[in-house]
């Protein structure tokens, strides 16, 4: 972080924090591919694939307006300065340290911004929106590069069917062998015990369950066996879903469960995924991580970590504990209560089992 972050006097707000697997090495080229500042206030940015952002504001001073930036990885080429019109004063494009690029959106005086209300949405692998300002006269855009299309992809193939194909890749599941697998996923909670319950009322049973679900589905179509703890709305002791697991002998046990945090904080999000024992257990985990936070941009990384809970201590088998996000959390809750979310995170799960089983199952 630069000095100037540091500087006490100066208020800023850390915005959204976006935690992914890949670091680019410092010499890399910048992560931002593209970016326009719509006549509707919103700003869309086009990066690389698992793009760490950060996002500030920053409250004006005597030298400067209120400002807004994002920082990538990646070192800019060509620095560079651009007038705004209506509310903003200028963008400005830069390198404030070493491997890294900075897009500042500096705001003329008088205008008037909510920083609080503001969020950044992850649109897919590669493309941010938010929402900055709503204009009061006629603001024109502003912009470099097409955010909307992938070109890059269009120039490297004309076939347009293929480029659809690379747009959705992370639909693309990993084949393993068939009929050599049997996994055991357990849907937490149930019946009488709701689980967590979130903003809303969204219950943790209903989502963990029709995620469940879905998984089977999914690996049931690659091939791999799949029982599933419950299929309804039982109340099951922890004792019998490990039993379960062990008598069927499975290859590996996940069990799928959502957070509620204390005091119901809503601005706590974030998905984490628990192993108890093992490097098979801890690289499940790490696969299922890695590919459910893919899918979660702008939800906190709270990492792989080891856990004494007692389904993935008495399992037998390689087994992990994921967290799909916090209920309570404004962030993962808004999401969670969305099925087409719900079957992302499906995806993702189901590909983090079949990528572990291709390598170590
Ligand atoms: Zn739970």
């Amino acid at each position: 972080m630069s000095k100037f972050l540091k500087n006490k006097l100066f208020r800023y707000l850390y915005l959204c924090l976006f935690l992914n697997s890949l670091i680019l090495p410092v010499n890399s080229s910048s992560a931002l591919a593209a970016w326009t500042l719509k006549t509707n206030g919103v700003l869309e940015l086009r990066t690389k694939s698992n793009t760490n952002l950060k996002a500030y504001f920053q409250k004006g001073n005597q030298l400067y307006g209120d400002r807004f930036w994002v920082d990538f990885p990646g070192e800019l080429k060509n620095p560079r300065t651009i007038k705004g019109n209506g509310p903003i004063k200028e963008i400005r494009l830069g390198k404030p340290n070493m491997g890294k690029t900075r897009l500042v959106i500096e705001f003329k005086e008088e205008t008037y911004l909510t920083p609080l209300t503001w969020r950044m949405v992850g649109l897919d692998q590669n493309r941010w929106r938010i929402k900055l300002f709503t204009p009061k006269y006629s603001f024109k855009e502003i912009s470099e590069g097409i955010v909307t299309k992938k070109t890059r992809n269009i120039k490297a193939n004309q076939n347009s069917r293929y480029v659809k194909k690379r747009t959705n890749d992370y639909l693309q599941l990993p084949n393993v062998k068939q009929n050599k697998f049997l996994v055991v996923i357990d849907p937490g909670h149930g019946g009488l015990d709701p689980g967590a319950i979130g903003i809303g009322g969204i219950r943790e049973t209903d989502v963990v369950l029709e995620v469940s679900k879905i998984v089977k589905k999914l690996l049931s179509d690659k091939g791999v066996k799949v029982f599933l703890t419950r299929k309804n709305e039982v109340d099951l002791d922890l004792s019998p879903r490990v039993s379960f697991a062990n008598r069927k002998d499975a290859d590996i046990f996940v069990s799928i469960h959502a957070n509620a945090s204390r005091g119901k904080r809503r601005d706590i999000n974030g998905l984490e995924t628990f192993y108890f024992r093992g490097w098979r257990g801890r690289l499940l985990a790490k696969r299922i991580q890695k590919q459910i936070l893919r899918v979660s941009p702008g939800s906190p990384d709270r990492g792989v970590k080891q856990g004494r809970f007692y389904v993935i201590k008495n399992t037998r088998m390689p087994a992990v504990l994921v967290e799909i996000g916090f209920l309570t959390g404004r962030l993962d809750a808004r999401r969670l209560e969305k099925n087409t979310h719900r079957k992302r995170i499906a995806y993702a799960i189901a590909k983090g089992i079949l990528e572990y089983l291709s390598k170590a199952g």
